[in-house]
């Protein structure tokens, strides 16, 4: 019975449910852990509002366990979920997600990139009736010339393949009503594009601007490899034109096929046999080779994701929680 649980959030607990929930994923943060906590737990304290921390430790393999295991004594509002191992920060940011029982829920980074003192103006943007307050990068100084440019093309892209409008410059610091949160986690796809899923829920929302500092301490989790992929989650997740284009371009082929292959056979006829056409011939069946393999790749990559929803596992495993109502499906 319990088994089936993985795949459905766990019921929210009856007790009395905190204000504000903030989701942490981490993977790898024990250099940033305490500069962390310092900030968010005093700058929560000011706020004067109930509140737990869900800290989701991602398989991290350094002393981030440990950390958060004398976090969570020190202050049990400070719950940890650890995973069984590495499920990249889109799981862990959902099965944050799963657990948060406030009555709005503020994924973000342990590095310090989203500020905490921007959850104030998100709780008043809240208050004024949005469902989903979300930051927006005034600009983007700390990144590289090459991750600004790769962002801009990405969001120009998906905006223009995806039939829902990703706000450009925003990451998954936000805050959202706990009802936008059941209607996130209700969507267990394994190809997870967080800031995708965000979009497609929909309900009331309202940005505001924000000046991304630069990680605290530590070093990124994501190099150019792992952003590309994440880029075609992101765009296989919400698109199917890539499966169009490629059937337009088989159209057009064959139509140029057809077009040189009459020409062709006009001119025998007209004029006779004529052997040479050697380049020509290797033009022909390279570029028609090329494109059947561009296409093939391009059903490949939708084929793969296929595979893997049709596998049905659970998003995550976890391996031991604290604070947190342990989940016999979660639990080993
Ligand atoms: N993260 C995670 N699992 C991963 C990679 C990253 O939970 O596999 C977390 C990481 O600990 C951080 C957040 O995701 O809290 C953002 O990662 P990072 O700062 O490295 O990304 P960047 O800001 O460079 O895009
Ligand atoms: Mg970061």
């Amino acid at each position: 019975m319990a088994s089936q649980n993985v795949n459905t959030r766990p019921p929210l607990p009856q007790a009395e449910t905190p204000t504000l929930s903030i989701v942490v994923p981490m993977f790898n943060e024990a250099d940033v852990l305490p500069f962390l906590f310092d900030r968010l737990c005093s700058f929560l304290e000011n706020l004067g509002e109930s509140y737990e921390i869900i800290c989701v430790n991602d398989g991290s393999t350094d002393a981030t366990t440990g950390l958060l295991a004398e976090a969570h004594k020190r202050d049990n509002r400070i719950k940890v979920l650890n995973f069984s191992r590495n499920f990249g920060k889109e799981v862990a940011l959902t099965a944050g997600l799963d657990f948060a029982s406030g009555q709005a829920v503020v994924p973000i980074d342990a590095d310090l990139q989203d500020p905490p003192e921007l959850i104030e103006t998100f709780l008043e943007k809240w208050r004024e009736g949005y469902d989903v307050v979300y930051a927006v990068r005034r600009h983007r100084d700390t990144d590289t010339a090459m991750k600004r440019w790769s962002a801009i093309r990405f969001y120009k892209v998906i905006n223009r393949l995806s039939g829902v409008p990703i706000p450009a410059d925003t990451g998954d610091f936000r805050l959202m009503d706990q009802r936008v949160v059941r209607a996130i986690v209700q969507l267990r796809e394994q190809n997870r594009f967080m800031k995708g899923l965000f979009a497609w829920v929909g309900f009331r929302h309202t940005e505001v601007a924000y000046d991304r500092p630069e990680r605290a301490a530590g070093k990124t989790k994501f190099n150019y490899w792992r952003l590309w992929n994440f880029a075609l989650d992101g765009i296989t997740g919400f698109s199917t034109v890539p499966l169009r284009i490629a059937g337009y371009i088989g159209m057009l082929t064959a139509l140029a096929a057809i077009i040189y292959g009459i020409f062709l056979i006009s001119r025998t006829l007209v004029y006779g046999a004529d052997v040479p056409g050697y380049a020509s011939l290797m033009v022909a069946v390279l570029l028609i080779g090329g494109l059947q393999l561009v296409v093939l790749g391009v059903i490949g990559e939708y084929l793969g994701r296929l595979y893997s929803e049709a596998q049905k596992r659970p998003l995550y495993i976890v391996e031991s929680s604290l604070g947190l109502e342990p989940q016999d499906s979660h639990s080993p």
